[in-house]
């Protein structure tokens, strides 16, 4: 396999290059294929990790602290397990709460909650503070871009660079903007690009508190946190303890699941914060809930304190999706190292791979694909109002299909790139 490059061709050269790969896309599209790369949901053998969660109680529902799980109450979750997801959020257990199933549902009930009300005296809601705005690190994830356009909140796009968002722009742009309120991060493997941030990113997002409006939030969306390959990723520095360090605690809500490490429609979500936000934030909890569903809080105690643990089983995972990640990355750097054509990330964990073509190709590769019968992420999610300025990011997600469809799928995308490449080059 030679790398695709085109930079010396001529005319006469490309249009028989593009001839040729034509062939190749009319012989693919009558094989009438029907394979999806789009969402980033765990495969079916990741979910059956887990099934042991499905009858572990075995009749006992009584947590270790004696709480009986079967009954209203512990708004903010059983104390065993917000010691368990502590951990993990390297936070103490006074800072977490454990919601439903979905973090994402935190996150928008926490935005709905400083727009409506504020946390506490000082932060003022958003709704009476004129104009509210975020920074928007990208790419991103579109579901955190969905949220703000649901609320009318003005999305201000940061690029990402390999330790995080460009922190110089961050910071520029929170000293001369008052509206921006608020900021989406992925810290670690982040969607998509799969960048883990630096220490120094990290230390220099704990002190926006210190120049930022005091009802500025960071929505840190730690999905991935425990989600790498190999034992040997880049760990993710603790951000609450640097928001101790330059007393800026408020200003940093964080969330996780395990959506992507027991059930994706069936986990535990987690909010950390403050103590002060936490206050604020589970009273107003309290008027929606009497309390989460304690049931399945204990199925993950006795899965993670007994069945298995995180370490172990998040390899479990990672031999399930190495693999995946491998081909994608194998069929990019077989046809595309040394190329202009295509750049790409590297990841280490989570669920993505992010792709970039030449300015102005993305939608048309998404499209030829999708010509093809294989299913891409929309050209353009990855950045606020579905827009990406360079038409160049696609983002993709390897962990569902089979890995045979994955390879075939590739295939599809590679010929899609360079077809795209060669007519864009041609025109
Ligand atoms: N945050 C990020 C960055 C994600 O990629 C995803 C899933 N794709 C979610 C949140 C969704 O999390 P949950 O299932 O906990 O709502």
């Amino acid at each position: 396999m030679t790398s695709f490059d085109i930079h010396n061709a001529d005319n006469a050269q490309l249009q028989a290059l593009q001839q040729q790969l034509q062939q190749a896309f009319d012989q693919l599209k009558a094989a009438g294929l029907n394979l999806d790369l789009t969402r980033g949901k765990p495969g079916s053998e990741q979910l059956s990790l887990s099934n042991a969660l499905d009858g572990i109680l075995a009749g006992n529902y009584t947590s270790d602290s004696g709480t009986d799980t079967r009954n209203y109450g512990g708004l903010d979750g059983l104390p065993e397990c917000k010691a368990m997801f502590a951990d993990i959020m390297q936070v103490t257990a006074e800072e977490i709460l454990i919601g439903g199933n979905s973090s994402l549902t935190l996150m928008y009930q926490a935005v709905l909650f400083a727009w409506l009300f504020g946390y506490g005296d000082k932060a003022k809601a958003w709704k009476d503070d004129g104009k509210t705005s975020f920074l928007c690190p990208v790419p991103g994830y579109d579901r955190h871009f969905a949220i703000c356009e649901a609320f009318g909140i003005n999305m201000i796009s940061v690029p990402m660079n390999e330790h995080g968002p460009d922190m110089d722009s961050v910071e520029k742009l929170l000293r001369e903007d008052k509206s921006i309120k608020g900021m989406w991060c992925v810290p670690r493997f982040s969607n998509p690009s799969g960048i883990v941030y630096s220490d120094e990113t990290v230390d220099r997002i704990a002190r926006l508190g210190q120049i930022a409006a005091s009802n500025f939030r960071v929505f840190w969306d730690n999905a991935y946190a425990i989600h790498s390959f190999t034992s040997d990723a880049p760990a993710l520095a603790p951000i609450m303890d640097a928001c101790r360090r330059h007393g800026t605690e408020d200003s940093v809500l964080q969330f996780g699941s395990t959506s992507k490490v027991t059930f994706a429609g069936a986990g535990l979500a987690y909010m950390a914060a403050s103590k002060a936000n936490l206050a604020a934030f589970g009273k107003h909890l309290g008027m929606s809930s009497i309390g989460p569903d304690k049931i399945n809080q204990l199925r993950h105690l006795r899965f993670f304190n007994g069945h298995t643990s995180f370490a172990e089983h998040m390899k479990k995972h990672a031999a399930l999706l190495k693999p995946r990640f491998d081909i994608v990355l194998d069929k990019l750097a077989g046809h595309f190292s040394n190329s202009d054509a295509l750049q790409w990330t590297v990841p280490e964990g989570g669920y993505f791979v992010s792709v970039d073509t030449r300015p102005g190709l993305a939608k048309r590769v998404v499209a030829l694909a999708g010509e093809l019968g294989v299913k891409l992420t929309p050209a353009g999610a990855t950045f606020p109002y579905g827009k990406d300025p360079q038409d160049s990011n696609i983002r993709i997600a390897p962990s569902f299909p089979s890995l045979a469809d994955i390879d075939k799928a590739m295939d599809v995308f590679v010929l899609c790139v360079k077809l795209a490449t060669v007519e864009q080059a041609l025109a």
